[in-house]
Order: structure tokens, then C-alpha cells, then sequence
């Protein structure tokens, strides 16, 4: 018997089998899978890379995702959530239990550090900061109950390179798990776990992405067990990303090495151009000889990033007529997108800070955040000129 149009319009069979195969992802917009058998269900939920049972578990887009960025980090394994601070805080509350100790760079993502410090507070997790670029420092730090080594390849907003290797050897030797956010190196420019990192974190809302349009974060594992670990956690937790934003990100990804290029030679025209400028007092990016982790960058980095920071010797008042004057770049928290966006930490992304607190994290009051963006580079310095005139 033929169904009702309301039950038809319902039970729509899926094409396929295809003789052929999408060039383009599909996106699995499912949030569940149909099985034959409940002991195929069941084995499926338990082992999702042996089956697709529940969104939460495992996606086919999802996981196309995962692979690539397991490819591109060279790890075993990946595991993509709703945002970068979804990947952190999995990967930390699945490490990390009450007592724990974490020993984190001094320079962090203000979300991760505002994170470390909650987990202290409540859950009674220790946490010691380190400048990153003294391996006696971290062995020094080392308690019993230290657990995991916490570092960013290039720190915001002054663009610091710490010692990944000797860190991370120090920490590898001392029994941590080295944990490294790559978020503003990507794979492009540094790969960690060659590094003897074991997690690899990745805020992919940013270049991975790359377009200002989607919210996702990774983690890449060396060892597959530790991803199962993390996995089976961030199931519990409910971090999983939406398979529309894992199709962003793989869309973005075949872009990633070609906007990379851009980013930076555009991130160092503008340095080398701020440096000669009369009302710039200091330009932090990497690339530049006189930056203090010049060497060390050109020792880790195939190329010295897209964001920069530099000094207006004018301090605040002349940061602010600065951003109000410029008519291309755009004023945003964000980084890592075609367009150029510039940010004055003091006031947004620092704002807790004290002028003594901010002195001692290298922000001056006249510092302002670029990254740099994909446009012509000839039109991004005229805006900053007459913007700076
Ligand atoms: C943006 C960012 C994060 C947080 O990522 P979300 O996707 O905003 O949650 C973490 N680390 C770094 C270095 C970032 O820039």
C-alpha cells in the first residue's frame, strides 16, 4: 500500500549508492543514524570510527575534519568542538583533576588563563606561570602532582616565541603532558607535536577558518589513546561543533598555506612601515631583526605570523584617534580573517588590567592589535598612514 503524503514527506529515502564521489565534503547535517541491527548501534556508539550512531559521538563531516587537521599537525588522532575554548577546557578538565597542578606560560589567551585561574579557585587545581623560554624556570616549577605544561606558539598581543623545544622537553622529561595552542602559528608556520608536544590546540574560529564566519575549536593528539581519553570526556561534556561549521573549516583548509603567505608578507609590510613611522614608539612582530624572539621565531616559524602590535608614542588618546580615523581596517575582537582587524587591548581585551598590571604584561597604553588581513598591501598602509597623519 501506498504511504500517506504524511508519512512520505518524512521517510524520504536517501540517494545512493553514488557510482561516483562528491569533490566537495558533503555536510551530514544528521544529528542520528538508522542501523540494522542493534548490536551494529551499539558497537557504533562505542567505537565511532567504526560507525555513526549520535551527533555527539561522531559525524562524517565532523570527522573529515578531524582527520585533515590530524594530517596537517601530523598527530594520530583529532577531536573538533563548538569553539577553541571548547577544545581547551576538554582537553584541561579531562587532564586535570581537583590538586592537579598546571604549569602555564605567563603570557596566555585571556580566555584559557581566565579558565586556569576558575579551575583553581574551585576545584583547587594549582597553577604556576613560567616565561616560556627557560627550561630551569619549568623544572624548577615541577611539583609532584604537575600534570600538564601549557604553552602558545605565538603569544598575544605582543607576538612572543618561547623555547617550544627545550620547553617541551623539559616538560616531556619532567612526566607532563605538553599541551601547545597553535592558534596563531597554525600548521602552516609550526607544528608542534615535531616538537614533542602531545596536544596540539587550535581556536579554528580564527585561520583556520579563516573567513570570519564560523565558531570551532581542535585538539590534535600524538597518542590515540589520549585522544579516546579526551574524547570519551568531551562526549560527556557536550562540546561537539555543528557539521555545517566542521564544513567551514574544511572549506577554509584548502585556502589555509595561500592565506598564510598573504597574512604574513602583508603583517610585514605594515611592521616594516609602523617601524619607520615618526608617532610609532615600538612595532612587536616576530619577523623584524630587532624583535627580541627574532631568532628563536626564525629557529621554530616558516614564516612570522599575521598579527602584529605596535605603540602609538601618543598613548591612549592617539591609539583612539588612530582607530577612529582608519576606513578600511575594521574594529574587532577577532583575528585571522580576510579583512584587517585592529583592537586597543587596554581598553577591550586587557581591560581588567591596572596600568602596572598592563606595564608588566609588555601592553602599553598606546598599543593597538593588528591582524593583518588578505587585501592589497598598498591600500592597508595608506589607510594606516593617513590614519597615523
Ligand atoms: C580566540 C582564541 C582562543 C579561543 O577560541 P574561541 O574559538 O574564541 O573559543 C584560544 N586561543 C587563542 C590563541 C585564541 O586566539
Amino acid at each position: 500500500m501506498r504511504r500517506h503524503l504524511d508519512t512520505r514527506a518524512i521517510h524520504v529515502p536517501p540517494t545512493g549508492p553514488l557510482s561516483s564521489r562528491p569533490v566537495s565534503t558533503p555536510i551530514y547535517q544528521t544529528s542520528a543514524f538508522a542501523f540494522d541491527d542493534p548490536e551494529a548501534c551499539a558497537e557504533a556508539l562505542r567505537h565511532p570510527d567504526r560507525g555513526h550512531a549520535y551527533i555527539r559521538h561522531g559525524n562524517p563531516t565532523v570527522q573529515t575534519l578531524e582527520g585533515a587537521l590530524a594530517d596537517l599537525e601530523g598527530g594520530a588522532a583529532a577531536l573538533a568542538t563548538g569553539s577553541g575554548m571548547g577544545a581547551i577546557n576538554a582537553v584541561l578538565l579531562a587532564l586535570l583533576r581537583g590538586g592537579s597542578h598546571v604549569i602555564a606560560q605567563t603570557r596566555l589567551y585571556g580566555g584559557t588563563y581566565q579558565m586556569l585561574h576558575d579551575l583553581a579557585d574551585r576545584f583547587g587545581v594549582g597553577v604556576s606561570h613560567v616565561s616560556g623560554t627557560d627550561p630551569a624556570e619549568l623544572t624548577a616549577a615541577v611539583r609532584p602532582e604537575s600534570a600538564v605544561l601549557y604553552l602558545e606558539t605565538i603569544a598575544n598581543p605582543t607576538t612572543s616565541v618561547g623555547d617550544l623545544t627545550a620547553m617541551l622537553r623539559a616538560g616531556r622529561a619532567a612526566g607532563l603532558i605538553g599541551v601547545v595552542d597553535n592558534t596563531f602559528a597554525t600548521p602552516v608556520l609550526c607544528r608542534p607535536l615535531e616538537h614533542e608536544a602531545d596536544i596540539v590546540l587550535h581556536s579554528a574560529t580564527k585561520y583556520l577558518g579563516g573567513h570570519d564566519d564560523v565558531s570551532l575549536g581542535i585538539a590534535v593528539f600524538a597518542d590515540p589513546e589520549l585522544h579516546r581519553r579526551v574524547w570519551r570526556f568531551a562526549v560527556e561534556l557536550g562540546v561537539t561543533p555543528d557539521p555545517f561549521a566542521a564544513w567551514l573549516v574544511l572549506r577554509g583548509l584548502k585556502t589555509l598555506p595561500l592565506r598564510m603567505a598573504r597574512h604574513c608578507s602583508n603583517a610585514g609590510h605594515l611592521a616594516r612601515n609602523l617601524a619607520k613611522h615618526p608617532a610609532v614608539s615600538a612595532v612587536h612582530w616576530p619577523g623584524l631583526p630587532d624583535h627580541p624572539d627574532h631568532a628563536r621565531a626564525q629557529r621554530i616559524l616558516a614564516d612570522y605570523g599575521g598579527v602584529l602590535a605596535f605603540e602609538l608614542a601618543g598613548g591612549r588618546d592617539a591609539a583612539a584617534a588612530f582607530l577612529h580615523r582608519l576606513r578600511c581596517a575594521l574594529l574587532s575582537p577577532s583575528l585571522g580573517g580576510p579583512e584587517t582587524l585592529v583592537l586597543h587591548p587596554a581598553s577591550t581585551s586587557h581591560r581588567e588590567l591596572d596600568a602596572e598590571a598592563l606595564r608588566a604584561a609588555g601592553i602599553g597604553e598606546g598599543l593597538v592589535r593588528v591582524s593583518a588581513g588578505l587585501e592589497h598591501p598598498d591600500d592597508l598602509w595608506s589607510d594606516f598612514e593617513q590614519a597615523l597623519a
